[in-house]
């Protein structure tokens, strides 16, 4: 029989935009350092701030569509008009030096990912009413009536797709909700199939009744 491998669990964490899901996840990496998340690959243009490698892999239209050909996403999806993928091989990777992955994708990609990972673990993020989520998307002040609209009916789209998920947190106050997911994470941690292989030699161990273990 083969030596059982170390496997880290993928997160899958969805939100509408306003959520604060991108700050949320920004914070679980600070306080958990087996924690990753994968930068996905969009053809969208940069927004100021944003770095190539970092926020995303910024791509043109035909190396996303090379990409697809070859196999190299694990999901994508094409969100507000511009394409987004997951890259399969850095997940694999990943996963397999026993990291624990968060992506951070729509509702589509996470329906891709529960088909092809089953044992995958699904988060919802939601704002704590429907006024504080057109407060945060119109918060600029910058944009027409018609963007504006159109963000809240997209965000309305997402949160209709929550009951899809394992775990839903609500973000009225940050710290609150980011204990909330660390929790989540931990608590996945623990559970017999992470800890099985983790503690593979104390469980044989106490089963045989052997006293040569040590730790
Ligand atoms: P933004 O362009 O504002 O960063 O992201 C827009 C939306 O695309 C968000 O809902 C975000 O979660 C989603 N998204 C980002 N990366 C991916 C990805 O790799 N796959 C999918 N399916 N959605 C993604």
């Amino acid at each position: 029989m083969s030596e059982p491998v170390d496997k880290g669990t993928l997160f899958v964490i969805s939100a509408p935009s306003g959520a604060g899901k991108t700050s949320l996840v920004a914070a679980m990496l600070e306080r958990d350092p087996i924690l990753c998340v994968s930068v996905s690959h969009t053809t969208r243009p940069m927004r100021p701030g944003e770095q190539d490698g970092v926020n995303y892999h910024f791509v043109e239209r035909e190396t996303f569509q090379s990409m697809i050909g070859q196999d190299d996403f694990l999901e994508h999806a094409e969100v507000f008009g511009n394409f987004y993928g997951t890259s399969q091989r850095w997940v694999e990777e990943t996963l397999s030096q026993g990291k624990d992955v968060i992506l951070e994708i729509d509702w589509q990609g996470a329906v891709q990912v529960r088909r092809l990972i089953p044992n995958c673990v699904g988060i919802f993020i939601v704002p704590p009413s429907p006024e504080s989520l057109r407060a945060r998307l119109t918060g600029r002040g910058q944009d027409a009536d018609d963007v504006i609209e159109r963000r809240l009916r997209e965000a309305a789209e997402e949160c209709s797709h929550a009951l899809e998920f394992d775990y839903l947190v609500v973000n009225d106050q940050f710290d609150v909700a980011l204990e909330e997911l660390l929790s989540i994470v931990r608590t996945q941690r623990l559970s017999v199939e992470r800890q099985e292989v983790r503690h593979a030699d104390l469980l044989a161990a106490l089963v045989s009744g052997g006293t040569a273990y040590t730790n």
